[in-house]
């Protein structure tokens, strides 16, 4: 039976190669990848036509679109990376090579679990201490955006404490705080799936942007209800929250703080990163 480790006191990557395919949010179209193990520490892509192409994955490359976290990669772009990135971040693993045959990171159910299970699949192994994993920081850091708030304070380990608040009846007022380790983001975090409403669903479909977007990958609320119940968790919206947050700090590495978000977002996340690595 695999066990996930109890913190992030080394880094792992894979024991062996993944191969996943799967619909992609924007295009409709099936995509590939393949993830491997790699010598260098950090998240590298190549594209299965280019294979000799590698980039490194870098907060600088980061943009973000109406829908997903894209990357920009030589001239193209690689889109809806922003769940596969959370799920090797929260599982504590680097030195991992993603080989791309399409233009998407499939986006699978709309959480993280499947590329876990995936993991688990194949295992895990020692890559190196976790120097180079976390992100030290030696003071606090407050950023807002309007009246959304991101917050980080040094500690020994990292906790992350995220509120919402919404009108619609369905989602309301969230709050959830989770002391972060593979095994906890694992249990707790991952199976989280993302969520939109229905009028928006609808709008960027008629606009024929979400062509792969379903009720098989997001729950999407009416107001007062949700769509396509059951919920995997009562509070699944605001764990989802936390699993877009580690993906958006994956690139510049997880800070050893208590991170407090109040109302957060991809374009919060990303102002947090940014400070981090500067
Ligand atoms: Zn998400």
């Amino acid at each position: 039976m695999f066990a996930w480790p109890t913190n992030y006191d080394s880094c792992y990557t894979l024991a062996g190669d993944i191969i996943k395919e799967g619909i992609g949010l924007h295009s409709g179209e099936k995509t590939r990848v393949r993830i491997s193990p790699f010598e260098k520490e950090g998240y590298f892509v190549s594209f299965a036509d280019k294979p000799n192409e590698v980039f490194k994955l870098d907060q600088n490359l980061i943009g973000s679109t109406m829908l997903c976290t894209a990357v920009k990669l030589g001239k193209r772009n690689l889109y809806t990376i922003e769940h596969l990135l959370s799920s090797m971040a929260g599982c504590g693993l680097s030195y991992i090579h993603i080989e791309v045959d399409g233009k998407e990171i499939p986006l699978l159910d709309g959480s993280a679990i499947q590329w876990v299970r995936e993991f688990e699949g194949v295992g895990i192994k020692k890559a190196a201490k976790p120097d180079n994993f976390f992100r030290e920081i030696n003071k606090s850091i407050i950023l807002n955006k309007e009246d959304s708030v991101i917050a980080a304070i040094p500690s020994e380990k990292t906790t992350i404490i995220s509120t919402i608040n919404f009108s619609y009846k369905a989602i309301g007022n969230q709050t959830f705080v989770i002391d972060l380790n593979p095994k906890s983001f694992v249990e707790r975090i991952a199976p989280a799936r993302t969520f939109g409403f229905k009028d928006q669903f609808q709008e960027l479909s008629e606009l024929g942007l979400i062509k792969g977007g379903s009720l098989d990958n997001a729950l999407v609320c009416d107001g007062d209800e949700w769509v396509n119940p059951p919920l995997r968790f009562s509070n699944e919206p605001i764990r989802h929250k936390i699993l877009d947050l580690i993906g958006d700090l994956a690139l510049v590495g997880l800070p050893k703080a208590q991170i407090l978000v109040y109302k957060g977002s991809h374009s919060l996340n990303a102002l947090l990163a940014s400070s981090l690595k500067n």
